[in-house]
């Protein structure tokens, strides 16, 4: 692709913007200018290719396609169909998966399509087998009210929230922990690590219908092979999310007993995290879910968006080239180098390291919460997430830890030594910030201080540890 194409192609297309509402325009440019200059940090994000980017700003998004492939509620659907089955034919490939479904608009509506398969398939109930096979107006009142009952008053088990589970994994506040009778797993004290004999222990005396495998926030690999196991002696769905760390199972970074799709019933992802697509989400699954799964929209998803399913397609297929794998494992190499540096200069991560694309720094070794290293991170340029470490004393909102990942600076091309250099940022950054107090002298847990004139020259060396790595660097728009 000429770099040429690309200029020409985001000129022309802000042009077309300008003319109608500047601010737009202006607004997208800017966008550019930020991501090219923020030494970006935050795991669950990446950089879409050109293409990938292309293939979303277009007629495609004017077109309602209710339904699936060849079985649409409008009339018209010829080349949404051809652009959902090339995505949903690459996914397969992809991962091996007997059945995809790349409808789901992020990854908490693909979760919610999960749920639903999962419950339908798996709830003895009468009045669902009425109102399945359409005969909905068959239903009397206590039908509905059985169903009601029956359906929500299922049991899930997954990972809790503090040692890196998802809010979708039956985290009260999101629509899963009230669907759900929920109980969770953590990890091991000691160690940080998934303890699977407790897993084994919690899903015998609970007997979920769906275990939850899968993570926002554990740096480590997840054996599948063993969580199927415990979910089949209970007689539960497994059920992963893999929503982070899908671009390291296409890559094969993650293989055997650490790539989910052989192992779970049904998989969920998003496609704008690692995996390096445009925002979206998809599901995997076995062939006796795919019936279920497919009804996603409209039992819980609303129209699907064709040009984002184009976008996918565009993205699936760089996914299955040979080099998205050394990109892949590129990742991990990165993520092993920021933590061998952090911790070389004394910070304290979670698990003591990472075998993923994340790592997380426990901050009160440094005398911090997460909001206080978060907010003196950015002040320096450095773009990163706070977020809980297991048994957490800050809690979920002020946190005690702080989340990095590397497949965004890993698409840029960063290696390993420029991880050590980013250490080195960090590390410094967090050294020289103080807690602040309040007003009467408690401790606050967000102010903070640190001296501008060091935030700046932190600043200034993000950027010119970024310079040699341009963003998107067939596009200039001047
Ligand atoms: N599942 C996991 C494990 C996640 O980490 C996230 C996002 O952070 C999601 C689901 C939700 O994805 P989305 O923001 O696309 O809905």
């Amino acid at each position: 692709m000429s770099r040429n194409a690309e200029s020409t192609a985001f000129r022309s297309a802000l042009e077309v913007i300008r003319a109608v509402e500047p601010r737009v325009a202006d607004a997208i440019g800017a966008e550019l200018t930020d991501q090219r200059e923020s030494l970006k940090l935050i795991a669950s994000e990446n950089y879409a290719s050109p293409a990938t980017l292309l293939a979303m700003g277009n007629w495609f998004s004017d077109k309602y396609a209710e339904g699936t492939v060849g079985r649409r509620f409008y009339a018209g659907c010829q080349n949404v169909d051809t652009v959902e089955a090339l995505a949903a034919e690459h996914a397969r490939e992809l991962f091996g998966a007997a059945h995809a479904y790349v409808q789901p608009h992020s990854g908490i509506d693909a979760n919610l399509v999960a749920f639903w398969a999962v419950l339908a398939d798996r709830v003895e109930s009468p009045a669902l087998k009425k109102a399945q096979v359409r005969q909905v107006n068959d239903l009397t009142e206590a039908d509905w009210f059985a169903l009601r009952r029956e359906l929500g008053n299922q049991r899930m088990l997954g990972m809790s929230l503090d040692a890196g589970g998802h809010l979708t994994h039956g985290f009260r506040p999101n629509i899963s922990g009230k669907m759900f009778d929920q109980r969770s797993y953590g990890t091991d004290p000691t160690t940080g690590l998934i303890d699977y004999d407790r897993v084994a222990e919690a899903a015998r005396e609970f007997k979920p219908l769906i275990l939850v495998g899968g993570y926002s926030a554990y740096p480590r690999k997840v054996n599948f092979r063993i969580l199927r196991e415990i979910a089949d002696s209970v007689g539960a769905t497994f059920m992963v999310d893999m929503a982070h760390f899908a671009g390291l199972v296409a890559g094969k970074v993650f293989t055997g007993d650490f790539d989910p799709v052989p192992h779970a019933h049904i998989v969920t992802t998003t496609t704008h995290k690692s995996l390096r697509g445009p925002r979206g989400g998809m599901v995997l699954c076995q062939p006796e879910l795919a019936d279920q799964v497919d009804r996603g929209c409209p039992m819980v998803l609303g129209g699907p968006l064709p040009h984002v399913m184009a976008a996918k397609a565009v993205a699936l297929a760089e996914a299955r080239r040979p080099d998205f794998a050394d990109y892949a494992q590129r990742i991990v190499d990165n993520a092993q180098a920021l933590a061998e540096g952090l911790l070389s200069r004394g910070a304290t991560l979670v698990t003591g390291g990472t075998d993923n694309h994340l790592v997380l720094i426990d901050v009160s070794g440094y005398g911090l919460t997460g909001r206080q290293a978060e907010q003196a991170l950015l002040d320096s340029g450095i773009v990163t997430n706070r977020n809980s470490v297991p048994q957490d004393p800050s809690g979920a909102w002020y946190t005690s830890g702080i989340r990095i990942g590397t497949p965004a600076l890993t698409t840029r091309g960063l290696g390993t030594a420029e991880m050590d250099q980013t250490a080195e940022l960090i590390h410094t950054v967090l050294t020289q910030t103080t807690a602040g107090a309040n007003a009467d002298g408690t401790p606050s847990k967000a102010k903070y201080t640190l001296d501008p004139g060091l935030a700046d020259k932190v600043a200034g060396q993000a950027t010119d540890l970024l310079a040699t790595y341009p963003l998107y660097p067939g596009v200039d728009l001047s």
